[in-house]
């Protein structure tokens, strides 16, 4: 009889010692992997596939322009602590490029711009459609396109988002197998919204097809070969006058509307332009700049980015 209590006694402390290492394990593992993301619209695509499980950590904030191209040391550390970066790709964020190339093969990054049937543009050619940027750190990127290089406002085309939403909850289903389920169901449903959002869109865009505009920097590409707007150009900020006088001119000819600028000042560029083109000056906001981080991000640029043109072309034609 005794040995057989001793031998419960040694089952019960077996059955504790297991549950112990269980909860150890358990606390060791977090329920949620690490997963940095670069910028905000992505981000919020990565917070709508993980809702339940974690929320993804954001790189860099919406109002830091997502054409830096240095990252800051905190920067660097929040990617070399991640199991998992997401991205868009060298091309499109120099910044953490080279930090993430230095992680090496090993290191878990999901690159955006490579997935399967994403959309990829070319940065338009100067004349109508030269390209400088607003602010000061996206006008090293821009300043001068060189010959091939691509339009780094890929995260304008919600097809493209679409198609990111399938592809992060993939990766996070191999790394993350337990929340599998999850991660795949909440893509289904966020893929579905996106759907009705590009219909919503699709549906006020339509009447200001036909309106042409003009955008300092020219962040609308991809936006108008989903939407079927019609952008006649940038200016870039820094053009001189004499560049201004001339621009006016083509711009009366093709008949634009509006100006696009992105700050609450526009550029005396812009003033000059809008001036001597019969141009009303509205903002746009590509990068969300004024929008909080999050699942309902996206939408909300998308969204705003919609009101500004029909807010402004619909004006304009009256
Ligand atoms: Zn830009």
């Amino acid at each position: 009889m005794q040995s057989g209590a001793r031998r419960r006694g040694a089952v019960v402390a077996a059955v504790i010692l297991a549950a112990q290492l269980a909860a150890m394990s358990v606390a060791a593992k977090p329920s949620a992997p690490r997963v940095v993301v670069s910028i905000a619209p992505v981000h919020s695509l990565v917070a709508q596939v993980m809702k339940g499980v974690g929320v993804p950590e954001l790189m860099l904030s919406a109002k830091s322009s997502p054409h830096a191209l240095a990252l800051r040391p905190q920067q660097a550390r929040m990617l070399a602590k991640a199991e998992l970066i997401v991205w868009i790709g060298p091309a499109f964020e120099p910044g953490p490029a080279r930090a993430v190339a230095a992680l090496g093969e090993g290191a878990q990054h999901l690159t955006l711009a490579r997935v399967a049937g994403v959309r990829v543009l070319g940065a338009r050619p100067g004349g109508a459609h030269r390209h400088e940027a607003g602010d000061a750190s996206a006008k090293k990127a821009h300043a001068k396109p060189p010959v091939g290089a691509l339009d780094p406002h890929i995260w304008l085309d919600p097809v493209n988002a679409k198609l990111w939403l399938d592809a992060i909850a993939l990766r996070l289903a191999e790394i993350d197998p337990a929340h599998a389920p999850r991660y795949i169901a909440n893509a289904a449903a966020a893929r579905a919204e996106m759907d009705l959002l590009i219909a919503e869109l699709r549906t006020q865009l339509t009447p200001v097809r036909e309106r042409r505009f003009v955008t300092l920097h020219d962040s609308t590409q991809y936006f108008e070969h989903r939407f079927g707007t019609h952008s006649v150009g940038s200016v870039g900020a820094r053009a001189s006058a004499g560049r201004v006088m001339k621009l006016a001119q083509e711009l009366k000819r093709a008949g634009a509307d509006c100006l696009f600028v992105e700050g609450r000042r526009p550029a005396p560029v812009a003033t000059m332009l809008a001036r001597e083109a019969s141009l009303r000056i509205a903002t746009l906001d590509p990068a969300g700049a004024k929008l909080t981080p999050g699942p309902g991000f996206y939408s909300a640029l998308l969204r705003g980015v919609a009101r500004s043109m029909v807010g402004c072309l619909t004006a304009a034609g009256k």
